[in-house]
């Protein structure tokens, strides 16, 4: 498996990171992102949508689960934080079996929905300012998706 890491000093770095990332992404790709609170999971989301063209603001979907933006193609951005102890699916599959790509926040609380090929990303604070961003592929596709994402960065 072409697992990956690396560490990012600014919010900046991190934007441009996952907007190098998105290019690469098609469509019913499925991303989670793991890690604390104010690790760097909507900001990563954020660059996604900045790679893929999305001229709205992308804010923090906490209160809502799913926001939809435009791009070059549809994102649909999750935080799925408070489906934490319940089983609601809130039709995820068409989400993930859609024509957009699909960022999962906090993605463990929904593991049963999820599709078995994904990328996993992990966020972990270093310091104030520094984080450590973990690449973990499921399947074939996004092993050679991240085995892309190496050679740009
Ligand atoms: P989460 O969605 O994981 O709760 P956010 O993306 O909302 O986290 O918040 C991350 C916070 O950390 C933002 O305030 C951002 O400016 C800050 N930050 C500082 N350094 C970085 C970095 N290297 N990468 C990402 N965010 C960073
Ligand atoms: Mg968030």
């Amino acid at each position: 498996m072409n697992e990956h890491q690396i560490k990012t000093h600014t919010e900046e770095d991190t934007k441009v990171i996952a907007a190098q990332l998105a290019g690469l992404l098609g469509p019913g790709d499925v991303v989670t992102l793991e890690g604390d609170l104010g690790a760097g999971k909507t900001t990563f989301t954020k660059g996604i949508a900045t790679g893929l063209g999305v001229k709205r603001i992308v804010n923090s979907p906490t209160y809502t689960i799913v926001k939809e933006y435009e791009g070059d193609l549809p994102l649909y951005h999750m935080d799925v934080y408070r489906l934490e102890d319940s089983e609601e699916d809130i039709g995820f599959s068409e989400y993930f079996e859609g024509d957009g790509i699909s960022i999962v926040e906090w993605a463990h609380f929904i593991k049963e929905y999820l599709p078995k090929e994904r990328l996993d990303i992990k966020i972990n604070h270093i310091d104030e300012q520094s984080r450590l961003i973990q690449f973990c592929p499921r399947g074939s596709r996004f092993d050679s998706i991240i085995a892309s994402l190496k050679e740009k960065l």
